[in-house]
């Protein structure tokens, strides 16, 4: 009989993907994402939003209507962070991944990340969005505020958390209460989620350079890193296009988020990219 029972080792359907997205973005964003990344991910990824799409839960996606408000308000943010905790919870998964609906997830080198991890640890992973730690203005009581200095993973880039730092984070993150904390420190979902792993549990964050956010410059991404990088994005900013640099397949004009020209790179066989020559 062995004494330290010694875990399966990862595997991709063990992570579970959730998505963030609204209506309006189902055939502009997410439809990309469907086409590309989803497609290999499909059992495992749920699609949070806020409209039913009879089309979308036809083909079989996993879509959660999540009752929150439709808009960019923090509350609204918050409101369907909580609801993604709540459906990877209630999941048998051994990850919790979150990412935006502008992210392309390459699988491969997302398994090969968590794969590094003690699987039975308390894993906070992600990109830091700014290059020092957040200052949040925690509100007691008698409308007296505390400073406090942590650092959290960028929505916008992605992160992942292990089921059992997940589980401890519950008192703060599950029903009602991931709202109630987010509205305690008065800053969006994804702080929210920095102070309760690393001022309530004292866990502190990884800092991972292989996910990344439209906040940052996507042409310092060389091709050659590409099978494993975690997480990509894309966005306008200063009004031009911030895309990762790659040749292949589809011009500029065709694939403007490069997310279809990446995909063809990582998996040639795809039906719909140029044959292999
Ligand atoms: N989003 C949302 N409701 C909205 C607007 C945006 O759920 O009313 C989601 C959107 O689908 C995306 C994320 O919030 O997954 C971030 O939105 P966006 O990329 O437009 O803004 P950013 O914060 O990156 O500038
Ligand atoms: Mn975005």
């Amino acid at each position: 009989k062995r004494v330290h029972a010694t875990q399966p080792k990862l595997r991709l359907d063990d992570i579970y993907v959730a998505v963030k997205t609204t209506a309006r973005f189902h055939k502009t964003r997410l439809a990309l994402l469907l086409d590309t990344w989803i497609s290999r991910t499909k059992a495992h990824t749920f699609i949070f939003t806020d409209k039913e799409d009879e089309e979308l839960s036809s083909k079989g996606y996993n879509m959660v209507v999540t009752g929150c408000q439709s808009d960019h308000s923090q509350q609204a943010l918050s409101c369907k962070m909580s609801v993604e905790y709540d459906g990877f919870m209630a999941s048998s998964k051994r990850w919790f991944c979150h990412v935006d609906d502008d992210n392309y997830v390459n699988p491969e080198g997302l398994l090969s990340l968590l794969s590094t991890f003690p699987q039975e640890g308390d894993i906070y992973v992600g990109k830091p969005s700014l290059d020092k730690p957040i200052t949040a203005h925690e509100l007691l009581d008698r409308n007296k505020t505390v400073n406090v200095r942590f650092w959290f993973a960028t929505g916008g880039a992605g992160f992942c958390l292990s089921r059992r730092l997940a589980e401890k984070m519950s008192p703060w993150a599950s029903g009602p209460h991931f709202e109630r904390t987010s509205a305690r420190i008065r800053l969006p979902d994804d702080c929210t989620v920095g102070f309760i792993v690393e001022k309530m549990l004292g866990v502190a964050m990884v800092h991972c350079p292989l996910f990344h956010s439209h906040l940052e410059n996507l042409l310092l991404i060389s091709q050659r890193s590409l099978p494993q990088q975690v997480t990509l994005s894309y966005g306008m900013f200063e009004n031009k296009m911030n895309s990762i640099e790659v040749k292949g397949s589809f011009s500029k004009e065709e694939d403007p988020s490069r997310f279809k020209t990446v995909h063809c790179i990582l998996y040639p066989s795809t039906s719909w990219c140029p044959p292999v020559t």
